[in-house]
């Protein structure tokens, strides 16, 4: 478990059991702790919640899930009588795809997992008033992605939707994705972080958005790296099936 200080309230714990960097981000608000995203189980989320107990005490917290796949809600468990936040999408997609996701990768999982769903959903935005902390609709990686501004550190949190060297796609709106992309660049943030990514700012937005702009209009498309090539295929076979099951 590696430990970051992000501006002056936040912590990036990051970790790296599936084979790429995977990252909880804690913001110690002056009203809660908010936890965003829970990771691979109640095993790693209790040592997190030690941590945070030795900085912050007993203070309430709010639990947020960026989307549904399992690689950042399967920690929900320990965290069933706290406020667990998400898309209203992104509960269905958990009731849906949760037990089946657990089957298949379950030799990921820290500690006895149990799919607990989001117990609070929203469809536009939330916004924590004495904390500056929202939460909005951010479609792109898939249909259900939020992401969280921390407006007092200038901190946007965008789950999937930013990954280096380009991100995955699950969801075929690449127009939807490339507006939230675009939307990403026009807000007051400095550091921006993404569920795979380190501490990057809006140069990695930038990248990323040319990049799906490309893959929307069929473009032709640099390739710069072997992981950038191998994610691009991965993206490509994606595509493929989605046009084949239309
Ligand atoms: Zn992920």
């Amino acid at each position: 478990m590696e430990i970051t200080k992000v501006g002056s309230r936040g912590e990036l714990f990051t970790f790296y059991d599936i084979g790429i960097a995977t990252n909880v981000y804690v913001i110690y608000g002056q009203r809660h702790v908010y936890i965003i995203d829970t990771y691979l189980g109640p095993e790693v989320m209790q040592r997190i919640n030690e941590h945070i107990e030795k900085v912050a005490g007993n203070k309430s917290k709010v639990i947020i899930n960026t989307h549904s796949h399992w690689d950042h809600i399967w920690g929900n468990c320990i965290y069933a009588s706290d406020l667990i936040i998400a898309y209203k999408r992104c509960r269905e997609l958990i009731e849906e795809e949760g037990l089946a996701e657990l089957e298949k990768y379950r030799q990921y999982e820290k500690g006895k997992v149990q799919i607990v769903y989001p117990n609070m959903t929203f469809t536009d935005k939330i916004y924590f008033e004495e904390d500056s902390i929202m939460l909005y609709y951010t479609p792109g990686h898939t249909d259900d992605c939020i992401s969280v501004i921390d407006k007092t550190d200038k901190v946007l949190y965008a789950g999937d939707n930013i990954e280096s060297p380009i991100p995955y796609l699950s969801s075929i709106h690449l127009d939807k994705y490339v507006d939230t992309l675009k939307e990403y660049l026009n807000k007051e943030v400095d550091i921006v972080i993404g569920g795979h990514t380190g501490i990057e700012d809006k140069r990695l937005v930038e990248e990323n958005l040319e990049y799906v702009s490309k893959v929307l209009k069929d473009e032709v498309i640099e390739i710069s790296s072997k992981e950038f090539e191998e994610n691009h295929k991965v993206n490509l076979d994606f595509i493929k099936n989605c046009t084949k099951a239309q």
